[in-house]
């Protein structure tokens, strides 16, 4: 059977698209993710150049010969807000949509109600919260995501967003482009993370990989999730465990949030949640916006009783540009990035190959990128 196959991408760079690049080639990994027996993404073909720009408009994913070579038909566009959009004017007949947390697709009831052919969602990447996944379901569709492809992408940015805070870096830099020498201006909100408790929320493959990459700064490492780790790894790892988002944001000095958005943990952090928290704490969210409340946030940081907030991720996606977090005191924000390096495209993008090939076989999907599936 041919597809059409609907694939929104994020603009390409302003500069116009990359005609070389930074580095010549990605690292060489072994073929399982840290930790796991789960193989990297193994289509039968690689399209594309490894280390290319996959996930803006021009890169298509590395979607287009392989695709077309075989009759389908592929649509890219970045044009998905409104019922004008090009993503709705070929939404009807689409048999697959493929979007990115980064420049989602987003696809509540009555968008998937106007989708009369479509089978598969893929969420190029790993977050499938853009997507009614129950009325997908009930609809017939399956949705799956490319599991672990970009988690350890995330937990280098977190890495990267915590030393950011605790050290002061994102004003520091701005002095030093700005021609000054300004060295206690710097220093006056810059402390060593070395000794620091260091709460982890949600271990899973992000979490951990965090943790791991921790360790050796010589930090207190305590997490929470609803399944306890075995205590052969939190041993190896050192970390705590506690019982409750309650418990463990009291008592850490930074916070970093590795949860999906569900029910459970949407608004999660309020007012009063970060209120109990200790005076001056940090908290680093790289999960997605919705389990913050957005002003309550705001209030915290102007108060001081937290010290920083470093986010990757924002509700909605794009930002508009006046999002209040564009302007709040003591941030260290960045677009929706830690998980679209060059490096994640590459798994992101055989990834998406590989689901399609079977797809196309009419074969189950990996079971570990299924998120949600009709009743068979
Ligand atoms: P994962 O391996 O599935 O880990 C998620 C963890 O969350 C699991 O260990 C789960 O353990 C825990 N969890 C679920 N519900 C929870 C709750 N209510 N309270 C506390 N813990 C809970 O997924 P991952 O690869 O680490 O990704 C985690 C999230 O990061 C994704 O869902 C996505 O939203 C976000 N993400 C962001 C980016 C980015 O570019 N910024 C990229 C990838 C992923 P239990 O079931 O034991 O609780």
């Amino acid at each position: 059977m041919l597809s059409k196959v609907l694939c929104v991408l994020y603009p390409d760079p302003v500069t116009g698209y990359p005609p070389e690049y930074a580095r010549d080639d990605l690292p060489e990994l072994p073929e399982t993710y840290p930790d796991s027996d789960q193989t990297l993404p193994s289509p039968s073909k690689q399209w594309f150049e490894p280390g290319s720009l996959l996930g803006s408009v021009s890169g298509e994913l590395g979607l287009r010969e392989f695709l077309e070579s075989q009759g389908h038909e592929l649509v890219v566009t970045s044009d998905k807000e409104g019922k004008d959009s090009e993503f709705e004017k070929h939404l009807p007949d689409a048999d697959v949509v493929i979007s990115q947390p980064f420049w989602p697709a987003y696809l509540p009831e009555e968008r998937i109600r106007k989708a009369k052919n479509l089978k598969l969602v893929l969420t190029a990447g790993i977050g499938s919260d853009h997507v009614d996944t129950d009325a997908a379901a009930n609809a017939g569709i399956t949705v799956a995501e490319i599991t672990y492809s970009n988690s350890v992408s995330v937990a280098e940015h977190a890495v990267m967003q915590i030393l950011d805070l605790v050290r002061n870096f994102v004003p520091s830099h701005q002095y030093a482009v700005n021609g000054g020498w300004n060295i206690a201006d710097c220093v006056k909100r810059s402390y060593d993370l070395e000794g620091m408790d260091v709460g982890i929320i949600a271990a899973g493959r992000i979490g951990l990989a965090l943790a791991r990459r921790l360790k050796p700064f010589g930090v207190h490492l305590s997490y929470f999730k609803r399944h306890r780790l075995s205590e052969e790894l939190e041993q190896e790892l050192g970390l705590t465990y506690y019982e409750s988002t309650e418990e463990l944001v009291r008592n850490v000095d930074v916070v970093s949030i590795h949860s999906p958005l569900t029910d459970e943990t949407r608004h999660l952090f309020d007012e009063e949640l970060m209120n109990s928290m200790r005076r001056g704490s940090y908290i680093v969210n790289t999960a997605r916006a919705e389990i913050m409340v957005r002003d309550d946030l705001i209030k915290v940081l102007e108060s001081g009783q937290i010290a920083g907030y470093a986010g990757d991720v924002w509700y909605p996606q794009p930002a508009p540009v006046d999002h209040p977090w564009r302007r709040m005191p003591n941030e260290a924000m960045t677009p929706h990035i830690s998980g679209a390096t060059l490096s994640a495209q590459t798994r992101i993008a055989d990834g998406v190959v590989e689901c399609l090939e079977d797809f196309f076989r009419d074969e189950r999907l990996r079971d570990e990128y299924i998120m949600a599936e009709p009743e068979s």
